[in-house]
């Protein structure tokens, strides 16, 4: 009805609202049973290097085969975890079937870590990085086969107890990134003093850099800074060999994104990226 009052506008938007808050609900109340029905999985994101034109290491992904619901992807249900507190429990799925994987790949001689999201909420729990050693131990992952991305602002916060457990972690040979870089607000000082390898750098950056000028010498700056620290640059988002190209020139070799991958299910990724080069020596 296209003659609706001012009144009947206002509660079309409410029922909308609520719907929505609704929907959230039922999710938040799916979550934890459909971790007990095992209805979640990993895709598999590869992040490659231009140098040798093979994937280094893979960003595992969560994603939830809800009954009813075509696969529902992290943003509709992560944060809604991180809230509700069943983050830890998703995040202890996560995490064995990260070990699990790492530990057969390792096994079969493939040459790539796995790389874990770890949410603000889960490291903040005294016993984290207990569990993780507990799950990584259960498996038989070696270390130096995961990686874990924590995103910017929690680095920027992270408790000397946290610190001092990522140093001993990377001691034994795991990697640490600082995931999401550019859109929180570095304390960029601080940044020298995480135990930190590799630094990804957001696709907010790189989004405009193939036509904006400005976009290029920011991003030129931030990955100078990185690697100026000694840290590697990761850049995500890639999505046109344009952005690649300019990226090159700037100085960067490690990429992820559906311009060279999108996420997809373990066996596939590994016969798309396992064994054979993605891209050749000098493409590009
Ligand atoms: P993230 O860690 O920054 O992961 C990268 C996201 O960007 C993924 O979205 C990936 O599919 C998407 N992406 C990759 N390449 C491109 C591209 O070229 N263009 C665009 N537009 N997007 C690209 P996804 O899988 O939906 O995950 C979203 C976020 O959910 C992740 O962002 C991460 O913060 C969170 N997340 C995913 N899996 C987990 C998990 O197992 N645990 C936790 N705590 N968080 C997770
Ligand atoms: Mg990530
Ligand atoms: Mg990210
Ligand atoms: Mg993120």
């Amino acid at each position: 009805n296209a003659k609706r009052s001012g009144r009947g506008r206002a509660e079309v938007y409410t029922d909308a609202l609520a719907l929505e808050a609704q929907d959230r609900a039922e999710l938040e109340r799916d979550l934890l049973i459909g971790l007990q029905r095992d209805e979640f999985l990993l895709e598999f994101q590869p992040q490659v290097d231009v140098a040798s034109g093979r994937a280094v290491a893979a960003e595992a992904l969560v994603r939830w085969a809800h009954p009813e619901r075509d696969l529902v992807m992290p943003g509709a249900f992560v944060p809604m975890a991180e809230e509700s507190g069943a983050i830890v429990a998703l995040g202890d799925w996560v995490m064995g079937k990260v070990c699990e994987t790492a530990a057969r790949w390792s096994r079969s001689g493939i040459d790539q870590r796995i790389a874990i999201n770890i949410s603000t909420r889960e490291l903040g729990q005294p016993d984290f990085f207990l569990r993780l050693r507990h799950a990584m131990s259960g498996h038989g992952a070696p270390p130096a086969m995961l990686e874990l991305e924590i995103t910017e602002s929690l680095a920027m916060e992270m408790e000397p107890r946290v610190l001092e457990q990522l140093r001993a972690l990377r001691k034994d040979g795991a990697f640490v990134a600082i995931d999401d870089f550019g859109t929180g607000y570095s304390n960029l000082s601080r940044l020298k003093e995480l135990p930190v390898d590799r630094v990804k750098i957001d696709r907010s950056l790189v989004r405009d850099i193939a036509i904006s000028a400005e976009a290029r010498t920011i991003c030129s700056a931030v990955v100078g800074l990185i690697q100026g620290l000694g840290m590697e640059v990761v850049v995500e988002g890639i999505e046109s060999q344009a952005q690649m190209d300019v990226l090159r020139v700037i100085g960067c070799t490690l990429f992820q994104g559906y311009h060279l991958a999108r996420p997809t299910d373990e066996q596939d990724y590994l016969a798309r990226y396992a064994l054979v080069p993605m891209i050749t020596r000098n493409a590009g």
